[in-house]
């Protein structure tokens, strides 16, 4: 196979805490009971959301913000897990197969590792290829330090398996 069949991509996001106690906190698909929620036009699940840009980027096919607009109200209080999901749909459809994707989850809170077995099969399951969750604290730097949000950057790597047509 030649090194041209593969692609890499990186996937960012940052969501900052709601003040509404009715937003629930979701990320990597996985609700956690209380803990504030964070503000966004979806479920502002900013793993998946990272895992969506990263393939997308790999793909060469734009990124997130133009393929599931925020002015969209079918996105509204949207269920990202599936985002990521269509997102690898329409890699599939392009040719392209994903190889894995990993992600680091920037927070001081809520702790990841007790949930992060649970968030790697929701999004391996959602994009079909290994996802790695790995969570980082930022050591009380700056925003995410201070808890006003979290931040998750991803890597994604996808091979092509058909030739564009
Ligand atoms: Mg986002």
């Amino acid at each position: 196979m030649s090194a041209s069949r593969l692609r890499v991509g990186q996937g960012f996001d940052v969501h900052r805490f709601s003040d509404d106690p009715d937003r629930r906190l979701v990320l990597g698909g996985c609700t956690f009971e209380g803990e504030r929620g964070l503000v966004g036009h979806s479920d502002a699940d900013a793993v998946a959301h990272a895992v969506a840009d990263a393939l997308l980027g790999a793909a060469g096919l734009g990124d997130i913000g133009q393929r599931f607009p925020d002015t969209d109200p079918r996105w509204a209080g949207a269920d990202s897990v599936g985002i990521a999901r269509e997102v690898a749909t329409l890699l599939a459809a392009q040719g392209w197969a994903v190889v894995n994707v990993d992600c680091s989850l920037v927070c001081e809170r809520p702790k990841v590792l007790p949930r992060r077995d649970e968030m790697q099969a929701i999004l391996s399951a959602a994009v079909g290829a290994p996802v790695t969750v790995t969570g980082r604290r930022a050591e009380g730097l700056g925003a995410i330090g201070r808890v006003e949000g979290v931040a998750c950057f991803a890597v994604a790597l996808i091979e092509r398996v058909e030739d564009p047509s």
